[in-house]
């Protein structure tokens, strides 16, 4: 009996793959991001990995086909964080763990937190700075050996000496050694094109920088430049050499006015932008990465006692209010968006948070959802396959029941997550 049932579900899955097995979805509300347009009563059917129709009403399924019931649900494409970390996850720990785990210790870790990325409903993510084990963890992802957004990787990011993200900082001296353009340290443009080069050996996406200092570094300012233009320009002409996306941590004015002039193509956290370097970013269709959840949480944490260092403290609490401050500015001024987290900093899976955050900063919500979805698409250069739900697309398609459009805080709720067309989650 058993074995004829198996039979019977072999000769079903092959029937179905022959003749075109389909999955419609039949959607309450559909955000046509492309149009700007909450569509209402919709079915999207997929073939495979593939969106191969969306039409008006609630089409029929066939005998052998899938149907999800998203009437309930508000449909949108899969959603990009474009600054996470997902080797690392913020704790009072963190500054300690550095000299214990190894990297299948991390490994492990940032598995768990890349899953819980993807059920949040990112199916695609730009990790702007780990070890390593970050691109590992894209390649395992990709091949199906375990389970995540679609990972754009810069590997190690690349600062200064003393630098944020110089690995040493904050270490004995004995400890801290010469680090270079391997470990992501250089000094001057020769040394700033190696490391570029090296992350291309080492199968990077993309190309992340600190060019000012940064709140969590074991250092005393977050604020100045910390990379001169020749490093910069040997940076930006390198990374379009090898066609990377460029992205620059920066908290203070000069860094970040520096970094836009020589051509980084996206400003990560920008916390004291002046008007000059707006107006520049404009000028050079730049884009903002505002991690206003990570803002927050910082400020949050540092009023924990004993939660960072001493020395991380007073940053910490100045750089919150300050970021949302600077992003409503920013956002007015004209300023280019992406959305983007740095989750990490707070827990994996919350990145949903961010959209409440942008959204009381004055951006109306169909921009914040085209920032999460079309803008990133691009910038990362896939929107032929990705960004938006339209016919020959890649299924990654995400839901929130209820409509998030009068109630933001659903945008932390995502209950139904697909990625190339497997459901991850349907709640
Ligand atoms: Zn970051």
């Amino acid at each position: 009996m058993k074995k004829l049932l198996f039979i019977f579900l072999g000769i079903s899955a092959f029937w179905g793959k022959l003749y075109g097995q389909k999955t419609l979805i039949h959607c309450g509300r559909l955000v046509d991001v492309v149009e700007g347009k909450v569509l209402e009563k919709y079915t999207i059917t997929i073939e495979g990995k593939e969106i191969t129709n969306i039409s008006e009403g609630y089409q029929k399924a066939g005998k052998s086909d899938d149907l999800i019931n998203l009437k309930a649900y508000t449909v949108m494409p899969g959603l990009f964080d474009m600054h996470v970390h997902l080797e690392f996850e913020s704790s009072p720990n963190t500054y300690m763990d550095r000299f214990k785990l190894n990297e299948a210790d991390i490994a492990f870790r940032a598995a768990v937190y890349a899953k819980r990325t993807l059920l949040a409903g990112f199916t695609s993510v730009r990790d702007l700075g780990g070890s390593g084990v970050n691109t590992a963890l894209r390649n395992a992802i990709s091949l199906g050996l375990a389970e995540g957004p679609r990972i754009f990787s810069c590997g190690k990011s690349i600062a200064t000496t003393g630098g944020h993200a110089d690995p040493t900082n904050g270490r004995s001296q004995e400890l801290m050694g010469n680090p270079g353009p391997q470990d992501g340290v250089i000094n001057g443009p020769a040394e700033a094109s190696k490391a570029v080069r090296q992350r291309y050996k080492n199968g990077a996406d993309v190309i992340k920088i600190t060019a000012t200092g940064g709140v969590l570094s074991v250092a005393k300012d977050g604020s100045g430049p910390q990379f001169n233009m020749e490093e910069l320009k040997a940076i930006v002409a390198t990374s379009n050499d090898y066609g990377f996306l460029t992205a620059a941590h920066a908290h203070g004015a000069e860094g970040m006015r520096r970094a836009v002039a020589a051509g980084i193509k996206t400003i990560e956290h920008g916390t004291y932008m002046s008007e000059e370097v707006m107006k520049l970013m404009v000028e050079k269709n730049a884009f903002l990465v505002p991690t206003l959840t990570a803002g927050k949480a910082v400020e949050i944490n540092a009023k924990k006692p004993g939660y960072y260092p001493p020395i991380v403290v007073p940053k910490a609490l100045a750089i919150g209010p300050q970021i949302q401050s600077t992003f409503e500015k920013a956002y007015k001024f004209g300023v280019p968006i992406c959305f983007g987290t740095d989750a990490g900093v707070f827990k994996h899976g919350t990145n949903g948070k961010e959209f409440g955050y942008m959204t009381q900063g004055g951006m109306p919500m169909m921009e914040v959802i085209y920032s999460a979805t079309l803008t990133p698409a691009e910038l990362l250069g896939v929107s032929e396959t990705l960004g938006s739900i339209s016919v020959g697309k890649t299924a990654d398609i995400v839901a929130t029941k209820g409509n998030p459009f009068e109630d933001v805080s659903l945008m932390e709720k995502i209950g139904f997550v697909m990625k190339e067309g497997k459901v991850y989650k349907m709640e």
